[in-house]
């Protein structure tokens, strides 16, 4: 390119975060050109917070809620735009958005006002929109990029390989971008569904699917052990048995905890609580290391007045039903489940709870520590984002320019990086749009800084 040319900027992908790349690249002087293989931009933005599209959180660590590369690089990258940004950057499109509990929103509440407003600006900055071209294929000759349809070859001195992941492929995120990546020679870490809802083991979901309700789930990382030969457990203990045995003894370790309201479904369990659980669980395929899920099915009692309030009504109720114990306490479904978990069934009466401490305990365990055994989780079709994907240490946090080929450049889901519900993933589709924009447009300048 010669000096006083426009730098030619290509951006594979016009999701959320290609458009921000692609916005922000031409106001900082490139000739800009935006490759996606659908009909329309923006497909995925359309889906998002049920058609509202969540667009941020009001949040001034923005990276504690995303996972995957090291968190001192994405924060790096998330204070080039952090969220009280993006809605200056909304508001001078003529797009006002409004906050509730951190969570930001289009005052529209209409995520087709949020494309609507990008794919205008694009105009104005006459952005090219080349649409239905997928690309196959991308090559540096020199210092030129070339990025190739099955027809047609683009040629920039700049690719943003802005592709998205493999969730919800109907969108136009099939993961091709990843195959584009490595062909650039970049590592792709390992893909899996996140923000989805979860399958579990048991034949009990058929009886009480459908039914809401308030609880906090802890998710443990389960790593079973081989007793130690040298090792003297105490006399008695646990441990002893489980060495005479053979059996093998458990770690737990909790690995995350949310509160609020989950769904129980045919399969396993689903809701916002769920889905936050869900990419620590689909990460999971080592056969050593095992996921638990716990749910504190009335976590607003604890254990000890749990077990008061049942002491005395069960004393109250005497010959009466358990299930009437319960009635009041848990949705009347989940009642029979409980009681099974802990031993009993619903036509046993209270008396035998007073009799027997011990099942007086074990009913308070099943309420409080309802054990669930997640076997996976949806698929791609279905999940929200992907846990996985570019591998960010050959990436540098403060351009997103490969750290092996100069000129390429990433930004959005394609790289390894997730966050939670709640505006975490567009918040991070936006600031690394904006970061990668900028620095592919500033030809060499940034890198040569380095
Ligand atoms: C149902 C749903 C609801 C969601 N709700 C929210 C929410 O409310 N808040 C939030 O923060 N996040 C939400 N998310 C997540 C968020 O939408 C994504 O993290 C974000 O859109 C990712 O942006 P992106 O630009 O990286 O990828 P995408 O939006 O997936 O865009 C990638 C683009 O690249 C194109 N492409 C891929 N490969 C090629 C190729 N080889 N050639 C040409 N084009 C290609 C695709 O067609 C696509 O247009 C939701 C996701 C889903 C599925």
């Amino acid at each position: 390119m010669s000096a006083g040319q426009m730098r030619r900027v290509i951006v594979v992908g016009a999701g959320a975060s290609g458009l921000m790349a692609a916005i922000t690249a031409a106001r900082n002087g490139a000739s800009v050109t935006v490759v996606d293989a659908m009909d329309r931009a923006g497909k995925k933005l359309l889906l998002t917070g049920n058609g509202r599209c969540n667009l941020t959180h009001m949040d001034e660590y923005p990276e504690e809620s995303c996972f995957g590369a090291e968190r001192g690089w994405i924060r790096e990258v998330m204070r080039q735009m952090m969220p009280e940004e993006v809605r200056h950057f909304f508001l001078e499109l003529g797009l006002p958005t409004f906050e509730k509990n951190g969570y930001v929103y289009p005052v529209t509440g209409q995520a087709s006002s949020v494309t609507a407003v990008l794919t205008a600006e694009m105009r104005r900055l006459k952005i090219k929109l080349k649409l239905s071209e997928k690309i196959l294929a991308l090559e540096k000759d020199g210092e030129v990029w070339r990025v190739r349809t099955g027809s047609w070859c683009y040629e920039g001195d700049a690719v943003i390989l802005a592709c998205g992941s493999k969730a919800a492929p109907k969108t136009g995120s099939d993961g091709s971008g990843y195959e584009l990546a490595k062909m650039a020679g970049h590592k792709v870490r390992p893909v899996y569904p996140a923000l989805t809802s979860v399958l579990c083991e048991g034949d009990f979901f058929q009886t009480v699917t459908g039914v809401r309700c308030r609880a906090t789930v802890s998710l443990y990382r389960v790593t079973k052990k081989e007793p130690k030969l040298k090792e003297k457990p105490q006399k008695g203990s646990e441990r002893e048995a489980e060495k005479a045995s053979g059996r093998k003894s458990e770690e737990k370790l909790l690995l995350r905890r949310e509160s609020g309201e989950f769904l129980w479904t045919s399969y396993g369990i689903s809701g916002i609580l769920v889905f936050q659980l869900s990419r620590f669980i689909s990460a999971c395929r080592s056969p050593e290391k095992e996921r638990i899920l716990e749910a504190d099915l009335l976590p607003d009692l604890s254990e000890e007045e749990l077990s008061r309030i049942l002491a005395v009504r069960a004393k109250t109720l005497g010959q009466e039903k358990l299930s009437v114990l319960l009635t009041g306490l848990l949705n009347e479904k989940l009642i029979p489940v409980v009681l099974k978990k802990a031993g009993m069934t619903k036509k046993d009466s209270c008396e035998k709870l007073v009799r027997d401490g011990r099942l007086a305990e074990e009913l308070v365990r099943a309420v409080k520590y309802f054990p669930l055994i997640p076997k996976g989780t949806k698929s791609f079709d279905v999940c929200q984002v992907c846990a996985g994907g570019v591998d960010t240490e050959q990436v540098d946090c403060r351009t997103l320019e490969s750290k092996l080929q100069s000129g390429l450049y990433f930004s959005g889901e394609i790289l390894d990086v997730d966050g939670l519900c709640g505006g975490y993933n567009l918040q991070w589709a936006w600031a690394s749009g904006y970061t990668a924009g900028r620095a592919a447009a500033q030809s060499g300048s940034l890198r040569d800084q380095k």
